[in-house]
């Protein structure tokens, strides 16, 4: 068993800078969760301080309902494996596996014992006299996971474990650590910026920005109900489309198109303002042709296509609309690096099926299902439907 909760952590450094703040999550048993977001958002102190490297300021840190606060690492059975892999250079595999081991002074034959099993599960065993230097990343980066299981610890905390590998190489071991992860049932929690990396490999994703998490959840949950504006516009590739809109009565007007929803009686509009922001995944987005037999009142963009960039399967299109009567974008979207305006056009996505053979110029009307378009409110980014 290896539940790992967080109460209200909170780590501020010395200068005066707070990484971490008032953050509580539970990791369950046998979860493979994952910590993302970008660059200094926090999530490596976060996992410091889970495995011990670093202390907390101020909260606790429990393992199966204990606290661990002040436990050094060592006595914590979790095991870390580093985005460098920090094997020893001139150790063969077989004693870089072997070596928390020797440290935990184990009897030499149970050593050999599990370093052997360790090395078979992870297809390392005809290279156990090896050095690192003659080894792949892939599998350089196998024996550093070697030696975070040979210690059978209660869990695992892997940061950035596969962003030294080239891009074939990581969706290899993507894959690899997933199966693995099943196959042992360990508890891991996972540090990565990258958010394919992120909804691919987790049962659960905490999304963090500025040292708090947004959200909690299934990639799916995050894809398709993302809380806020920071997690919609972070989860996803391309990036969501967001673009204001009018709300009057239960009418949403977008752009010149004036498109009815029938808002849920659950939600409550912004009343204070008139204006939400709305959101469409450009995989959200289908062609609609003269024959699909438009309903009148369906919403639809009726635009030239600017840049088509083909993906195989799929092609990316680029288009703008041209629109000087509706607002700015208020001053949030702007921190979130959100905004697609440049002037008075405002720059939009689409990811369509590559047999539609869209050319650059080609005019095309697109449109998208109501049950895909998500609000936001404009001042607190949160989402509203
Ligand atoms: P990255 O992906 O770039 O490693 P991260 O999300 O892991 O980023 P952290 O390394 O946890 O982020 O850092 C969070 C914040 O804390 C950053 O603003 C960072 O500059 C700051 N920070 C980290 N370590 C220290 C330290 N020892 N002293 C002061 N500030 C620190």
């Amino acid at each position: 068993m290896a539940k790992i909760e967080l109460s209200n952590v909170t780590k501020q450094f010395p200068d005066g800078t707070v990484a971490v703040s008032a953050t509580s999550f539970v990791i369950n048993d046998g979860e493979f969760f994952i910590l993302v977001g970008p660059s200094g958002c926090g999530k490596s102190t976060l996992l410091h301080m889970i495995v011990g490297l670093e202390g907390v300021s101020s909260g606790e840190i429990r393992l199966d309902g204990k606290v661990i606060n002040h436990l050094d690492p060592k006595d914590r059975n979790m095991a870390m494996v580093f985005q460098s892999y920090a094997l020893y250079p001139h150790m063969n595999v077989r004693q870089n596996i072997a070596f928390p081991l020797v440290m935990a002074k184990v009897p030499k034959k149970e050593i050999n014992k599990r370093v052997e099993e360790t090395a078979a599960i992870l297809e390392l065993s005809h290279l156990l006299d090896s050095k690192p230097r003659n080894l792949s990343g892939g599998q350089r980066q196998r024996v550093a996971m070697g030696r975070a299981i040979v210690r059978n610890p209660q869990a695992f905390l892997l940061d950035e474990p596969l962003s030294n590998l080239d891009a074939r190489l990581r969706n290899q071991m993507r894959t690899e650590l997933a199966r693995l992860q099943k196959r042992l049932g360990t508890t891991t929690v996972y540090v990565t910026h990258d958010q394919t990396e992120a909804m691919t490999l987790g049962d659960r994703v905490a999304v963090l920005n500025k040292g708090v998490v947004q959200q909690i959840g299934t990639p799916y949950e995050l894809y398709r109900q993302p809380g806020d504006l920071f997690v919609a516009g972070f989860v996803g590739s391309p990036a969501m489309n967001f673009f204001p809109v009018q709300l009057r009565d239960s009418r949403l007007f977008f752009f010149s198109l004036d498109l009815e929803i029938n808002f849920p009686e659950s939600m409550t509009l912004p009343s204070q303002h008139q204006y939400a922001i709305a959101g469409i995944r450009p995989e959200d987005f289908y062609v609609l042709s003269d024959e699909s037999g438009q309903h009148p009142k369906q919403a639809a963009f009726d635009t030239q296509v600017d840049v088509v960039e083909w993906l195989g399967a799929e092609v990316l299109i680029y288009f703008q609309i041209k629109n000087n009567q509706w607002p700015d974008m208020p001053a949030l979207t702007r921190d979130l690096n959100l905004d697609k305006k440049s002037g008075d056009k405002w720059q939009i996505t689409a990811k369509l099926d590559a047999s539609h053979r869209i050319k650059e110029g080609d005019r095309i009307k697109l449109t998208f299902d109501i049950d895909k378009l998500h609000l936001f409110d404009p001042q607190t980014g949160e989402r509203l439907t």
